[in-house]
């Protein structure tokens, strides 16, 4: 039997739907919702009396319980091997109306390939489907003491300004001839080949399997070259290092120019005069190196807060002085520890000097300011802390350095592996994702080590802004050096 995200799948890439099949993996989510949204939208609709579809039910429960009742929440249909479950089906008069949720605030695209395979689906067994409706986030709602479901959601049978069904039954998609092609498939069919999926959202989970590339590839490989339309192109025509590039062939931005000078060099380049411009900045102290870690919420929880809005519940800091000493300060908080974040940040970060961090401008800055906004009473001490952030992403990101040991990779984790021996790896906690998932673990309550994960946040956290640090010396040391 097959899921509608196999079809998904096979759709984006027909080795990855083959790779995939047998493979049972743990799903977590990005964005938050402690509450059932089923539940919630039940609510908003105003549904009493609605049939609730069963994990194992059958093909036909739908046509048993048809006739006793309007709704039906997460039915399931079943067609030549398919199972879909539609969110939410209405009964009006003769014919259906079907309601699918969207998980955001703006109603960017329409996940059409399962509207019209439930459609086609529905129609083919003989449920008539009259109207499709998508239920979303209103990102103008904000939680005030008590959620109010009828202004946290918005339902909508638009998309441009067109009826979603008529744009559905436009879609010639043909899930039984997709199906027939599924199980007609074998390894020979499906052999590695780049596809605009292998590194959309983050690297294709097969990407090694299928390419094997960063095991073979040279530091200063041409397929590290950033922003560039050309480079497998290039390198499957045997220009295989960055300093064999194409002139003609390239984009010519000032990353790319630096990568293509660090591989002439012998693997450094450094614009002296631009990074000891820009170092000056770092000259007051103290300065100050910090983290934040944050979970994002689908359903705000606490006052003020908006759909996929954020709480920030961890910093980490290191403070340099005068001597070159090193001073580290840590907070982790539980619930909504909004407040207690913004006044211990304000107590423990120094009243002056430059306060570091990486991507700056978009995370930790961003948050700043949300944070002013839901707590005007600290806004003009957050917007003072705001303007002394110096972004130490800016140096790599505007090619000020490149280093050929980076392969194409702008991130922080990267640079201290090249500059230090510290490494996320020895870490029990190595990501940003998994310190979400563990502190929500712990914020739920649902962890049966909470002192210890608490303690993991915080190694993780400082290592982040211990980092920043390390990064800054090897900076201080280039300069020294060159
Ligand atoms: S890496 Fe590319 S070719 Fe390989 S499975 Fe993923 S999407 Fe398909």
């Amino acid at each position: 039997m097959h899921h509608i995200s196999d079809l998904k799948r096979f759709v984006r890439c027909n080795r990855l739907y083959f790779l995939s099949k047998d493979v049972h993996s743990e799903y977590k989510q990005y964005l938050r919702t402690d509450e059932s949204l089923t539940d919630l939208i039940i609510k908003y609709l105003k549904i009493d009396n609605y049939y609730l579809g069963q994990r194992n039910d059958p093909g036909d429960r739908f046509f048993i319980e048809k006739d006793n009742y309007e709704w039906f929440v997460r039915p399931r249909f079943v067609d030549k091997e398919l199972r879909i479950n539609v969110p939410f089906v209405h009964k009006v008069g003769d014919e259906y109306d079907l309601y699918f949720i969207y998980s955001n605030t703006q109603l960017r695209e329409l996940d059409s390939l399962s509207y019209t395979v439930a459609f086609n689906l529905l129609n083919k067994i003989g449920v008539v489907v009259n109207d499709i409706n998508i239920i979303y986030l209103n990102g103008d709602y904000a939680f005030d003491e008590e959620l109010d479901v009828d202004k946290l959601f918005i339902c909508t049978n638009k998309y441009k300004n067109k009826k979603i069904v008529n744009i559905i039954k436009n879609d010639n998609f043909d899930y039984e001839d997709v199906i027939d092609k599924m199980n007609s498939l074998s390894i020979e069919d499906c052999m590695p080949c780049k596809n605009k999926y292998c590194k959309q959202n983050g690297i294709c989970e097969y990407y090694l399997e299928c390419f094997n590339e960063a095991e073979d590839l040279e530091d200063d490989s041409i397929l590290s070259l950033v922003s560039s339309k050309y480079k497998n192109e290039m390198y499957d025509e045997g220009l295989i290092h960055l300093k064999d590039v194409d002139l003609n062939r390239i984009e010519g931005n000032r990353t790319q120019y630096a990568q293509i000078m660090a591989s002439q060099n012998g693997g450094l380049f450094v614009d002296k005069l631009a990074l000891k411009d820009w170092i000056s900045k770092l000259n007051k102290r103290p300065i100050s190196f910090i983290d934040f870690e944050w979970d994002r919420y689908l359903v705000p929880p606490y006052n003020k807060m908006k759909p996929m809005d954020v709480v920030c519940f961890e910093f980490a800091l290191y403070i340099l002085d005068e001597d070159g000493h090193l001073k580290h300060k840590t907070f982790v908080g539980t619930g909504d520890c909004r407040e207690e974040f913004i006044k211990q940040l304000i107590n423990n970060i120094p009243s002056s000097g430059p306060i570091v961090a990486y991507n700056a401008l978009g995370a930790e800055c961003l948050r700043l300011k949300e944070l002013s906004s839901i707590f005007p009473t600290y806004a003009d001490k957050l917007q003072a802390l705001n303007e002394r952030f110096i972004d130490l992403a800016t140096p790599f990101v505007e090619g000020l350095i490149y280093d050929v040991r980076m392969n194409g990779n702008y991130t922080l984790k990267k640079l201290v592996d090249i500059c230090s021996d510290y490494s996320y790896k020895n870490l029990d906690i190595y990501d940003g994702m998994e310190a979400v998932y563990n502190w929500r673990n712990v914020d739920k309550g649902e962890s049966i080590d909470g002192d210890k994960i608490i303690d993991n946040l915080k190694q993780y956290c400082s290592l982040d802004a211990y980092g920043l640090f390390l990064v800054y010396k090897w900076l201080i040391e280039i300069l020294i050096s060159h």
